[in-house]
């Protein structure tokens, strides 16, 4: 059965269950779907507030040249993980989404219903139990496309920004770097997904459905972080983001680089590819990059792989690998 084979009452009255998270329910949303609008409650006055939208053939493939078929859980989980990752980077926790999902109509129902199931199960298993859907809307279009807003709270805390990295703090990261580039490039090798062994599967899952470590966005404001970001476009790329925001320079440890890169070498001895090259690159990970100040132990969950450093006039903002500057060589959306 097709969404065109259905009246979007009727469809909704698919979906609607699967977004009930019962016993998790948000303490935040006052009013749920059914009304014109939903009612979200601001405890500490302030709202952290994030939207992002993943397109078909753009931000996913439905099938891919290894012969991975993207399934509407996968869309669905991605969707709602990007999101929960930028309120993360905030050092908030999310309280409530709303979800807006454009179909063809040729779009199989279970799809749908996937794509619902997925968003419940990312906002549940990440570990975002206190946010639940608020509202949505429906709609029909050439291609698929799911756009999430997501709110959260700072529990009357401050937010980390990216500017607040000061000379001397230690740089560490939250969860991990390189998996989803990984994954990716195994997506688009002829290697048949059916032909993996289970450790590069889980580089190709986690690039469908990517892990944000959601509890170290909160624990790392609560610790003192000076600023945070999640990666989300690759660790260079996002680390010159932060350097230019703190007008510092972050250089990087090629020992700590080499440790991350080490769990990519299966993948990258079958691919003949550079695994600290998706270290550095590699985006949709969703880790978060922190500065702590110096001296602090960095608070679990995070392991420090390098260290801030004052620009001078031979020193721009950027980032550096022991000294010596890092190609920019993250996705960029508007490239190619
Ligand atoms: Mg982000």
């Amino acid at each position: 059965m097709t969404v065109a084979q259905l009246s979007e009452a009727e469809l909704l009255a698919r979906i609607f269950p699967r977004l009930e998270l019962s016993a998790l329910h948000s303490a935040a949303v006052v009013l749920g779907p059914g009304d014109d609008a939903a009612i979200v409650a601001v405890p500490d006055g302030r709202t952290v507030i994030s939207i992002d939208t993943q397109v078909q053939d753009q931000d996913f493939r439905l099938e891919w040249n290894n012969g991975y078929r993207t399934t509407g859980y996968d869309v669905g989980w991605k969707a709602a993980a990007q999101n929960l990752s930028d309120i993360n980077a905030m050092g908030a926790s999310a309280t409530s989404m709303v979800v807006s999902l454009t179909m063809p109509p040729d779009t199989p129902v279970g799809w749908a219903e996937d794509l619902a199931d997925g968003l419940t199960a990312a906002i549940s298993k990440l570990g975002a139990g206190a946010c639940s859907v608020a509202g949505g809307d429906l709609g029909r279009g050439r291609e698929l496309s799911v756009t999430v807003a997501v709110l959260g709270t700072l529990d009357g805390g401050q937010p980390v920004l990216r500017s607040g990295a000061q000379e001397g703090d230690t740089l560490a990261i939250a969860g991990r770097a390189g998996w989803a580039a990984a994954g990716l490039a195994l997506l688009e090798s002829g290697h048949h997904v059916s032909s993996l062994p289970p450790e590069l599967l889980s580089m190709l899952e986690l690039q469908c459905r990517p892990e944000p470590p959601l509890e170290a966005g909160p624990l790392a404001r609560m610790s003192g972080a000076t600023a945070m970001m999640d990666i989300s476009d690759g660790l260079v790329r996002d680390g010159t983001r932060l350097a230019v925001a703190s007008h510092v320079v972050l250089d990087l440890d090629p020992g700590q680089l080499g440790r991350l890169a080490e769990p990519l070498r299966p993948a990258a001895t079958l691919l003949g590819a550079d695994p600290r090259a998706w270290v550095l690159g590699g985006g949709e990970d969703h880790g978060l990059l922190a500065t702590f100040p110096a001296g602090m132990q960095v608070p679990p969950g995070f392991t420090g792989i390098g260290s801030v450093q004052a620009c001078g006039a031979d020193k721009a903002p950027g980032v550096t690998i022991a000294g010596r500057p890092a190609d920019s060589v993250g996705w960029d959306h508007f490239a190619d």
